[in-house]
């Protein structure tokens, strides 16, 4: 059985956020890490691997420092790393990203695609979707807990105050939540081995089954107008009431607000 996990490197927000003249994140400048949701899918993917066999492929599209991520995920116990990077491929939404990650997709055998529910960056949950959409293979998003079957997958996927079982045949695309488990440390003898390991570098030029025209910041329909920082909370105020008009002025204040 053959699985390909996508990862992202994403900013760790706790080494503080830097944005680029024009508006766009400084990816180069901040701290990064795995993204938690993909963490949890690739751990997924080494216990199907432990479990019933598998061949674990890790994949990215990033800067080439997200070299650094995909052997960690070696490290963890990943087989095989694919790093797609080029000036290219630059500036992408959700729609050049999910297009570029398929058409390098596209040139593997697989049974099993894992995504992250969703980057804690961009925040959009549509790539893992997406990427189904391009392949045209069935998707189970939300991803609680995963159970291979035969040539099937049987996935709880999340709701809001219920889950639902869902069964699929492969090959099929799953987007797994932090929650389904928690990810493995890298053993000592696993960061040794994977900086002797190989990361494939594809570039533009290897993805032939892919349009210029979906590609980068160019082929992204959608446009970063603008970015900005939030709103900060104002000072607060202090009132002094007895405790009933305490509660009606703020259930005043929370109505005033939209809030109830
Ligand atoms: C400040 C800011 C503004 C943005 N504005 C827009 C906008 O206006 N319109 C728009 O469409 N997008 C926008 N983006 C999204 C940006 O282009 C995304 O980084 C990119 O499209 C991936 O989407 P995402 O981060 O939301 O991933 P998600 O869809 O949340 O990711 C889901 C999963 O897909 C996989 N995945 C995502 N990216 C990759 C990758 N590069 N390589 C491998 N696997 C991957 C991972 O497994 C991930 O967990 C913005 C991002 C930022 C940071």
């Amino acid at each position: 059985m053959k699985i390909i996990v996508c990862l992202k490197q994403v900013p760790d927000t706790k080494g503080g956020v830097q944005f680029n003249p024009d508006g766009t994140l400084n990816r180069a400048a901040m701290l990064t890490i795995m993204n938690p949701d993909d963490k949890a899918g690739l751990e997924a993917a080494l216990r199907i691997k432990e479990q019933y066999g598998a061949d674990v492929t890790v994949l990215t599209m990033g800067l080439p420092k997200a070299d650094e991520m995909l052997r960690e995920a070696l490290a963890m116990g990943a087989d095989h790393a694919i790093l797609v990077t080029d000036r290219l491929l630059a500036g992408a939404d959700t729609w050049a990203t999910s297009s570029t990650v398929a058409a390098a997709i596209k040139k593997l055998d697989y049974d099993l695609i894992i995504t992250g529910r969703q980057a804690i960056d961009g925040d959009t949950a549509q790539v893992g979707p997406q990427i189904s959409e391009h392949l045209d293979i069935p998707v189970i998003s939300y991803a609680q807990d995963i159970k291979i079957e035969g040539d099937s997958v049987i996935v709880q996927r999340q709701y809001e105050d219920r889950y639902h079982v869902v069964k699929a045949k492969m090959p099929c695309l799953i987007t797994a939540l932090s929650e389904l488990n928690e990810p493995r440390y890298m053993t000592p003898g696993g960061i040794f081995d994977a900086f002797e390991k190989e990361v494939t570098v594809w570039t533009r030029a290897d993805l032939t089954d892919l349009d210029d025209a979906n590609i980068g910041l160019k082929g992204s329909p959608t446009k970063i107008a603008k970015a900005s920082d939030k709103v900060r909370k104002g000072a607060g105020e202090t009132v002094n009431l007895d405790p009933d008009e305490a509660v009606a002025y703020l259930m005043g204040k929370l109505d005033e607000k939209h809030l109830i």
